[in-house]
């Protein structure tokens, strides 16, 4: 199966889900995690209509990509979503449109003071952590809504959203539970900063991501079902 057909697979999966969950599909986007894959099956995954792309290695990132992502096309837009250390920061800034695991307060000051050099306004995601098993994120919401307050001074962040990964398990009550407290964070942010209406939800993948539609995802990150066992 090529990576079209795996596409049109997850849309209709994904549309079966949000008329269960009573909502329209249109407004939800499947970014394509290629992390690991050759420019080749990204370029495929572009020709079949993706629009996201997620990266989370930087080496990789400057591998696959050119500079302000000259080589892709513009209405495509370029995600960091691997932990990020601090001394990458300079070169991940020059190269994605967004950072979606903004999941401490010196990174956030990484990121402006970089951003600044290059005159480059950058997308973030606020990343949560939801469960215990899996890394990565703001410990909890007081945390978090204490790094939004200070990203909030900068002009060269825009606040874009938040993301979470549920635990890898088979219980689906779990990652219900993962999903929901970002959905719940959203809306205490939201009553806190209302200038954050909007807000997305980065949340679901390949094993989760009908659940993460359920509970509310904005945008779904989808690696192995699109790109498994593709022929280069
Ligand atoms: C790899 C990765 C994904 C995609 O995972 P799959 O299970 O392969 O769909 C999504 N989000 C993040 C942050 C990842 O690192």
């Amino acid at each position: 199966m090529r990576i079209a057909q795996r596409l049109a697979d997850i849309r209709e999966r994904v549309q079966e889900a949000a008329e269960r969950a009573g909502r329209d599909p249109k407004e939800i986007e499947i970014m394509a995690v290629s992390k690991f894959q050759p420019r080749s099956r990204i370029d495929e995954a572009i020709a079949s209509g993706i629009r996201y792309l997620g990266e989370s290695r930087v080496q990789e990132v400057e591998e696959k990509y050119e500079e302000d992502r000259r080589n892709l096309p513009e209405n495509v837009e370029l995600h960091f979503v691997g932990q990020l250390q601090r001394n990458k920061v300079a070169k991940a800034v020059r190269y994605v449109d967004c950072i979606q695991s903004v999941d401490r307060d010196p990174l956030i000051l990484e990121i402006v003071k970089r951003c600044e050099r290059i005159d480059k306004r950058m997308g973030i995601y606020f990343e949560l952590l939801t469960a215990e098993e899996t890394k990565g994120g703001y410990l909890d919401f007081d945390s978090l809504m204490r790094g939004v307050e200070m990203a909030l001074l900068y002009e060269h962040l825009e606040i874009k959203g938040l993301m979470t990964m549920a635990p890898f398990v088979e219980d689906e009550k779990e990652i219900r539970h993962s999903f929901r407290a970002l959905a719940a964070c959203r809306e205490l942010l939201v009553r806190r900063f209302p200038q954050l209406e909007g807000l997305k939800l980065s949340m679901g993948m390949s094993n989760d991501f009908e659940i993460a539609i359920e509970e509310g995802a904005d945008i779904i990150r989808i690696g192995s079902r699109l790109f498994e066992g593709i022929q280069v």
